[in-house]
């Protein structure tokens, strides 16, 4: 396959350091014989330790999320070179739960994202229709205005270093996925977006994910869709088997 599928596990607010350390070394022979690239998120201060567990293993690291100035009078904040320092190589950006419980904007997301290509760092950028949108049928121009606005202003040479997360909020911690065929033709518009921003050939280089309730049970029916390019997994990334059978499902 020209894209080479992610795996990327987001813990969200879970695990410590040695908690995080101890998953890693556990799941890193499992996953050694894996076909697509493996991404663990811890949070922030757990990083440290992941980086040290995940040394001679082809787990990398992501970060949950970063700010999109270099420094400053930013209480609280996560700076691009510290995360680069802790060896993070991808950081995911505009997260549902970031948009809605941090406000995140569409303005915000664009920023970090255009911050994140600056500073050589892969960023993973979520886009996702809410339950009321998919009620109202207006997912594909929910998507597709949520990319554009990511995206803006990030020249053509850039573009495949970025991967884009369908999110899904109604499948995200719910246990009720998309159908592989529903997930896939949201996906596909997405592309289409991405042709339209850069060109058709472009858009088939960069990666689009899934995510949203995969699973060790679901993820291999997802994964086998013609534009699914990985998964990014919440809950079942926080369980080393299900986690390892994830990546060796691809
Ligand atoms: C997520 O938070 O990105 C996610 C997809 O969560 P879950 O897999 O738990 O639905």
């Amino acid at each position: 396959m020209m894209r080479r599928p992610i795996i990327a596990g987001n813990w969200k607010l879970n695990k410590t350091p040695s908690q995080t350390a101890a998953f890693i070394r556990e799941t890193a022979p499992l996953v050694s014989g894996a076909r697509c690239e493996i991404v663990v998120c811890p949070t922030a201060a757990c990083l440290f330790a992941a980086r040290e567990a995940t040394r001679g293993s082809n787990i990398a690291l992501g970060a949950q999320n970063m700010f999109y100035e270099d420094a400053g009078a930013f209480t609280g904040e996560i700076s691009p070179d510290s995360l680069l320092e802790l060896g993070v190589s991808y950081v995911i950006v505009g997260h549902s739960e970031r948009r809605a419980l941090f406000g995140e904007s569409d303005e915000i997301v664009n920023k970090k994202t255009l911050k994140a290509i600056e500073k050589r760092l892969k960023p993973i950028v979520c886009v996702g229709e809410s339950a009321l949108q998919r009620q109202l049928g207006v997912t594909e121009e929910t998507v597709r205005i949520q990319t554009k606005l990511a995206l803006a202003g990030l020249p053509a040479r850039d573009a495949e270093d970025v991967a884009i997360a369908y999110e899904p909020i109604w499948a995200i911690g719910t246990g009720v996925n998309a159908t592989s065929a529903e997930a896939n033709s949201t996906i596909r518009c997405i592309r289409a977006v991405l042709g339209e921003i850069y060109t058709a050939e472009l858009a088939t280089k960069i990666r689009i994910l899934y995510g949203g309730s995969m699973n060790a049970g679901n993820a291999r029916d997802l994964l086998s869709a013609s534009d699914i390019d990985g998964g990014l997994i919440g809950g079942a990334s926080l369980n080393s088997s299900d986690f390892a059978k994830i990546a060796l499902s691809v």
